[in-house]
């Protein structure tokens, strides 16, 4: 199995490795772009850019619901 690799869309600059298993690994360092990722030789999708995910943010309002459900 080889290392996963990242090309930048935008200016072509090219990462490799396990890191790129990490969304927020997956931003060009050169121009911010997300980056497109291939696996294997095969494309996996392209990155968010800026990483903004909205399951990586925890609302207030969903702490509180969280809280209510635990007790
Ligand atoms: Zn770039």
């Amino acid at each position: 199995m080889s290392a996963m690799k990242g090309i930048c869309p935008k200016c072509g600059t090219r990462y490799c490795g396990w890191a790129l298993t990490n969304p927020r690994e997956r931003i060009c360092k050169q121009c911010g772009s997300g980056l497109e990722i291939y696996r294997d030789g095969l494309w996996l999708g392209t990155a968010y850019s800026p990483f903004n995910a909205p399951q990586y943010k925890v609302k207030s309002s969903d702490f509180r619901d969280l809280i209510i459900y635990a007790r």
